[in-house]
């Protein structure tokens, strides 16, 4: 299975692509970090393919 992450562009820290689709629009978890991240910014590719297989994402 394919791991869906995403990388903060402002800090780097990396975020699970299911915890992204659980809240949609999060704070990024970065330290001091103020990046508001979205499942949306993920590239089209990778959330398709997280939503066709997002079953198998949760944990
Ligand atoms: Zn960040």
């Amino acid at each position: 299975m394919r791991i869906i992450t995403h990388t903060c562009p402002a800090c780097g820290t990396v975020v699970a692509a299911n915890e992204l689709e659980n809240k949609r629009v999060m704070k990024c978890p970065g330290l001091g970090c103020q990046e508001v991240l979205r499942f949306e910014d993920l590239p089209e590719g990778a959330r398709a393919h997280f939503l066709e297989n997002r079953n198998r994402y949760q944990i």
